[in-house]
C-alpha cells in the first residue's frame, strides 16, 4: 500500500540522512574556464576520488607550491548540474520528514555560486541549479505521498545587504504558498523586479548581498493527524573576495566590512557547532540570526565552495579552500590535509 511505501521511503531517507555524518558536509566545485577566454594553466593540479584536491600556485616554488585540501567531495569542471544535485537530493527530501536543512554557496565573485544554486538560464531545465531541482523534487514527492500526508509548501525570498534584511517577493518578507515550479519561477521574476535596479547594478549588488530562498514545508499525516514541519534554506552568499582596504572607500568599504563580518560570523558559528561549543555565536550577524533555527541541533548543513581555475585567482582560491576546511570540521582538516 502507499502507506507502507512511504514508511519504507522514510526509513531509507532516515538512513541516508544519518549517513551524512557530522553537522556539516562540504563539497568543492571547480568552475571550468569561461567560454571565449584563453584557458591558460589551471591552478587545479589534481582531483582525487576521495574528496582531495591539489592546488598548484605558480607564484611559489618548491614544496610551498602545492597544497592538498580535503572535503567530502570534489566536483571537477565537467560535472553537470544533474550530477551535482544527485548527492544533495537525500538532504532536500529529508525536509518532508521534518528536518531543517541549510545549503550554502560560498566563493569569490565569478566562481560559480549562482550557477550552482540558480543555474545560468531558467528557461532550460537541463541547466537548472539546486534551487529549482530541489523544489521540483519536493513538489513531486509530496504528490506521491498525497494519500498519506497532506503537504503545503511555501517560499520566502530575502536579501541581506549591509546587515539589512529586505524581502524580495513580498515587501514584508512573509512566505507565499506555491504548488509548482512554475509558481516559483513567477515569484523569482517579481523578486528581480522588486530589486528595482538595472541589470549591471543588479549583478554587482547581488555579488555583495546574501540571497536566501527559504522553502517551508508543513505536512499533516492523514491517519495520525500529526504535524511535520521542515525548512530548507538555499543561500547564495555574497562574494568572499577580500577587498583591499587601502583602495576601497565609502559605500564599497562599508559593503566589504559587512560581508567580511557576516562570512566570518558564519564560519565561527559552524566551527563552534563542529566543536560542540557551549556557546554558539549566532548573534554576531544578520545572516546567522536569520538561519539560527536551521544551523545546529538536528539541522543539516551543506556548503558548496566554489573556486575558479585561473592563475590570477590563486590567492582567493587558497583562502576560499582554507575557509572551507575550517568549516568542514577541525578534525577532518587536521587529519587529512597534511598528507
Ligand atoms: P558567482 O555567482 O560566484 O559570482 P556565476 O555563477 O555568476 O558566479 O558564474 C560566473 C560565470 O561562470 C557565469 O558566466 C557562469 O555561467 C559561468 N559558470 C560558473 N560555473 C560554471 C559551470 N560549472 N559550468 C559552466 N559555466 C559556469
Amino acid at each position: 500500500s502507499s502507506y507502507h511505501k512511504v514508511l519504507e521511503e522514510n526509513r531509507i531517507l532516515y538512513n541516508q540522512v544519518q549517513d551524512l555524518k557530522g553537522t556539516i558536509r562540504v563539497y568543492c566545485r571547480v568552475r571550468p574556464f569561461l567560454q571565449g577566454q584563453p584557458n591558460g594553466q589551471s591552478t587545479v593540479d589534481y582531483i582525487g576520488e576521495n574528496g582531495n584536491i591539489m592546488i598548484v600556485n605558480p607564484l611559489k616554488h618548491g614544496k610551498d607550491a602545492r597544497k592538498v585540501f580535503s572535503f567530502n567531495k570534489v566536483f571537477g569542471p565537467t560535472i553537470s548540474q544533474e550530477q551535482v544535485y544527485v548527492d544533495t537530493q537525500p538532504l532536500v527530501r529529508s525536509i518532508l520528514d521534518g528536518y531543517n536543512v541549510c545549503i550554502f554557496a560560498y566563493g569569490q565573485t565569478g566562481s560559480g555560486k549562482t550557477y550552482t544554486m540558480s543555474g545560468p538560464d531558467l528557461t532550460t531545465e537541463q541547466t537548472w541549479g539546486v534551487n529549482y531541482r530541489a523544489l521540483r523534487d519536493l513538489f513531486q514527492m509530496s504528490k506521491e505521498r498525497a494519500d498519506v500526508v497532506h503537504y503545503e509548501v511555501g517560499v520566502q525570498m530575502i536579501e541581506i545587504y549591509n546587515e539589512q534584511l529586505n524581502g524580495l517577493n513580498v515587501p514584508d518578507a512573509s512566505w507565499v504558498p506555491v504548488s509548482s515550479t512554475q509558481d516559483v519561477l513567477e515569484l523569482m521574476k517579481v523578486g528581480q523586479k522588486n530589486r528595482a535596479v538595472g541589470a549591471t547594478a543588479l549583478n554587482e549588488r547581488s555579488s555583495r548581498s546574501h540571497s536566501i530562498l527559504t522553502v517551508h514545508v508543513y505536512g499533516k499525516e492523514l491517519v495520525s493527524g500529526s504535524i511535520l514541519r521542515g525548512c530548507l534554506h538555499l543561500v547564495d552568499l555574497a562574494g568572499s573576495e577580500r577587498v583591499d582596504k587601502s583602495e576601497a572607500v565609502g559605500e564599497r568599504l562599508k559593503e566589504a566590512q559587512h560581508i567580511n563580518k557576516s562570512l566570518s560570523a558564519l564560519g565561527d558559528v559552524i566551527s563552534a557547532l563542529a566543536q560542540k561549543s557551549a556557546h554558539i555565536p549566532y548573534r554576531n550577524s544578520k545572516l546567522t540570526q536569520v538561519l539560527q533555527d536551521s544551523l545546529g541541533g538536528q539541522a543539516k548543513t551543506l556548503m558548496f565552495v566554489h573556486i575558479s581555475p585561473e592563475v590570477n585567482a590563486v590567492g582567493e582560491t587558497i583562502s576560499t579552500l582554507k575557509f572551507a576546511e575550517r568549516v568542514a570540521s577541525i578534525e577532518l582538516g587536521a587529519a587529512r590535509s597534511n598528507k
